[in-house]
């Protein structure tokens, strides 16, 4: 656990008992079932991730946003996504949300700043591995598709440390009615070299295409929170890992015409790749 709050509170032997009894029968650490029994209590999604419209729909051009940056800020505290007419990168981490522009500026988001679509939720570590690497990003990739022992489940990621190179992309303002792909193609793009910071995103498993962008998407935002962007490639080092976990989904739906009349079917995986993975360069 990272959180900077320690709860320190007595208990009955009862409940001790039961809680370590649970923990040896579930493998859950205590601090997770006190933290899951807490949220349950005080009707927090907890495990839940809060998706902002779909991925068809933001493939499909509806850039318009909807949702402010302070409501984003109540569902969790760790996130990625994209502002109205796609305005550059969305990088939420520790509650703060940060907005990363193609003119290479980032800004603390206005909390009246609307997205158009992005994913958060409350991110509190189910297993936490350190890497001294170095290591590039198909290494980190892997080490990651190995720590999450099931490819079916929505895991959410932070990495710190250290990047001897990044290659990042902040999407230009785009008016709505151009689909993600054409909207993209002229999209900004950085080397930065040893740089420390922060990776923050997103396994979603692909039975999830319809709704959030299969695979890895991560975002970065530097330690002295001048550098951000959509992560196309990396080579870093010493680096802690976090993954947590979750097991629900919320979906805030747009209601305005330009997403009623989209074409809302999962985007196809040459699309995804086009769009949020590696660019050529990094390939070759
Ligand atoms: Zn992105």
């Amino acid at each position: 656990m990272t959180s900077a709050n320690q709860l320190s509170t007595p208990i009955s032997p009862q409940l001790w008992q039961a809680l370590n009894e649970r923990s040896r029968s579930t493998g859950q650490s205590i601090a997770q079932i006190v933290q899951q029994a807490l949220a349950e209590a005080l009707d927090l999604d907890h495990d839940a991730v809060y998706q902002v419209s779909t991925s068809g729909a933001i493939f499909d051009g509806v850039f318009e946003g909807f949702v402010t940056i302070a409501d984003l800020r109540r569902h969790g505290d760790l996130g990625i996504g994209t502002f109205d007419a796609i305005d550059g990168e969305l990088i939420m981490v520790d509650g703060r949300c940060y907005q990363a522009r193609s003119d290479g500026s980032v800004r603390i988001a206005p909390d009246d700043l609307l997205t158009p679509f992005a994913s958060v939720c409350w991110h509190l570590a189910d297993s936490v591995i350190d890497v001294p690497g170095p290591i590039d990003w198909p290494g980190l990739e892997q080490l990651l598709d190995r720590s999450r022992e099931s490819a079916n489940a929505t895991v959410s990621i932070r990495v710190d440390g250290f990047f001897p190179r990044l290659h990042l992309r902040a999407a230009c303002r785009t008016q709505a009615g151009v689909d993600l792909a054409t909207a993209t193609a002229g999209q900004a793009e950085f080397v930065h070299h040893g740089v420390a910071g922060t990776l923050v995103g997103f396994w979603t498993p692909q039975f999830a295409q319809a709704i959030s962008i299969p695979g890895y998407h991560v975002h970065f935002i530097s330690a002295d929170r001048s550098i951000g962007g959509h992560l196309l490639d990396l080579q870093a080092r010493d680096l802690r890992i976090e993954l947590n976990w979750t097991n629900d989904l919320r979906v805030a739906m747009p209601n305005h015409g330009a997403f009623l009349t989209a074409d809302l079917a999962p985007p196809d995986e040459a699309t995804v790749r086009a769009v949020e993975g590696q660019s050529a360069s990094d390939r070759r």
